[in-house]
């Protein structure tokens, strides 16, 4: 019987097989797909702190700034002086696996696990690879096969409840300022989410979010706003759950990355809390393999190592997630007046972190306390 079977190899089930074989354990990580990477299903933005965890050279761009646009076309521009990085979603993977490979997990591609069970003794898990279906037992099964996950659904009665539809594109088209994001925002772009643009050089990651409602027709409305009109070079998509599951252990079992919607709930990036839940996982696996406990008791560890780091961080900003999802456009284009004063936009740029926003949302609300009490009010 192997230690461990780790479903799905996204940055987050690479990321733990990385971990955990490194520390001898004997692992299996299974991957539907033929290619580590692909198809892409990403923008690829991420910060430095990734690259604490990965060694990556899968960089395609480095931006400091974003120019928001609010509805009515009204825009402010911050910037920072730290850098955020665009990275080629594929090469990054594949980078994250050849750690895990490196470390002496066996990763198996074009395995397709179809059924998963627990009991006191062991974890179960069946998959389709080559046309076989094969079974393997192990101590312990980690749900890291994303939003859809297989684990999830087997294992766990919870869904995450908020889940962001999307539609990107690369586009063939230039954008001028290749330093900063677009973020559009409004009613005209997205339900209760964004839309973007992010330069990557002469191929530009166009594309949006929705919450509740289809993503195809807003991104209809959002390609118009950039003339000419760009040739698409290639379509994606995919669901982003933006809530994570109260329980995100199990008996012999748990949940990382978006398998457990751990996402940042107001950006939909999930790679840095992926990639941090599997850090977390590691410890909490290790110390149950160690000490022969891997009942859901002894694994609820892991949720406190986990929430510990970042469970404050995207609690908050899910609330702030939601108050901003039921802004209509005359409240965002007051929004726009309240925050584009130059003092705000100094506290923007001094403060603002994609990964860990609240702060910035803080000060901003302490600043202008009639945003703040709608959002006490519920808007
Ligand atoms: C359009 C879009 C744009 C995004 N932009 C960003 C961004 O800019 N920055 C950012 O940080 N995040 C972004 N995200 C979110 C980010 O892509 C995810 O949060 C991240 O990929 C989660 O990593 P993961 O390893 O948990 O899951 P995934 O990357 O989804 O990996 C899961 C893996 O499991 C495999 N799998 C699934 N089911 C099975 C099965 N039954 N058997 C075997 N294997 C299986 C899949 O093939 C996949 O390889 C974006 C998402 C979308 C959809």
């Amino acid at each position: 019987m192997r230690d461990v079977i780790v479903v799905g190899a996204g940055p987050a089930g690479s990321y733990l097989s990385h971990m955990l074989a490194k520390q001898g354990f004997d692992v299996l990580n299974l991957e539907e797909h033929d290619e580590i990477g692909r198809p892409v299903e990403c923008t690829g933005v991420v910060t430095e702190r990734v690259f604490r965890y990965v060694r990556s050279k899968s960089i395609a761009n480095t931006v400091s700034g974003a120019n928001i646009i609010f509805p009515g076309n009204k825009s402010i521009k911050i910037g920072k002086q730290e850098k955020t990085f665009v990275i080629y979603r594929d090469s990054f993977d594949k980078d994250v696996s050849g750690m895990a490979i490196g470390s002496g997990a066996d990763v198996r591609l074009g395995a397709r696990v179809r059924s998963v069970k627990v009991n006191d003794e062991f974890a179960e898990v069946e998959y389709r690879g080559s046309g076989e279906f094969t079974t393997e037992r192990a101590r312990i099964v980690i749900g890291a096969d994303g939003a859809n996950s297989i684990v999830r659904k087997s294992l766990y009665t919870a869904r995450p409840s908020r889940v962001v539809s999307t539609y990107q594109v690369d586009a063939s088209f230039t954008m001028q300022d290749q330093d900063s994001v677009s973020v559009f925002l409004g009613k005209s772009f997205s339900n209760g989410f964004f839309g973007w643009a992010v330069p990557t050089g002469n191929i530009t990651r166009i594309g949006l979010g929705s919450i509740r409602k289809g993503a195809l027709p807003y991104f209809l409305k959002l390609i118009k706003q950039f003339s000419p009109e760009p040739r698409i070079l290639g379509i994606t998509g995919g669901p982003i759950p933006i809530s994570y599951l109260h329980r995100t252990s199990g008996n012999r079992s748990l949940l990382v990355g978006d398998a457990g919607g751990i996402v940042k709930p107001l950006t939909g990036g999930g790679i840095y809390t992926g990639i941090v839940s599997s850090y977390w996982a590691s410890r909490a696996v290790s110390e149950g393999l160690e000490s022969g406990r891997l009942d859901s008791r002894f694994l609820q560890r892991y949720e406190k190592y986990w929430k510990g780091e970042i469970g404050r961080e995207l609690l908050i900003d899910g609330m702030i997630q939601k108050f901003y999802a039921a802004l209509n456009d005359r409240y965002l284009s007051g929004l726009y007046r309240s925050i584009s004063s130059r003092k705000s936009i100094e506290i923007i740029n001094s403060s603002g972190d994609i990964d860990y926003p609240s702060k910035l949302a803080l000060q901003l609300f302490l600043r202008n306390p009639s945003i703040a009490f709608s959002f006490l009010r519920g808007n």
